[in-house]
């Protein structure tokens, strides 16, 4: 008998440990910004750092054309011109079109 009460005698601290680790683990879940639904209204594409008559990643049919003259990167499905991964110089040329519209910086690209 004298061998069983320790056992017993610690399963509420236990639970109670549990409980507490479970509860202090959950961390605070970092707060992203609320994710702006991407309209395609505007003139540049925020999304893509291009302007949307141009953006093969939102249009249909810049998307064919740009395939049809064979400015496509298929590893990251978009216009090859517009593949800033395999084309880094192209986010600066496309930038520089924001710059001569608006007078300003480009917003920064979300990177995925
Ligand atoms: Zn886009
Ligand atoms: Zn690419």
């Amino acid at each position: 008998m004298k061998g069983k009460y320790p056992v017993i005698a610690h399963m509420p601290v236990v639970i109670a440990f549990l409980a507490f680790a479970a509860g202090g683990c959950s961390k605070e879940e970092p707060q992203t910004p609320a994710k702006k639904v991407h309209d395609h209204s505007g003139w540049w594409c925020e999304e893509h750092g291009i302007p949307e008559h141009l953006c093969s990643m939102c249009s249909e049919k810049v998307a064919a054309e740009c395939k049809k003259k064979g400015d496509w990167c298929k590893k990251h499905d978009r216009a090859l011109s517009q593949c800033f991964i395999c084309n880094p110089k192209r986010k600066a040329y496309y930038a520089e079109m924001y710059r001569q519209r608006y007078g300003k910086e480009p917003p920064p690209i979300e990177e995925k």
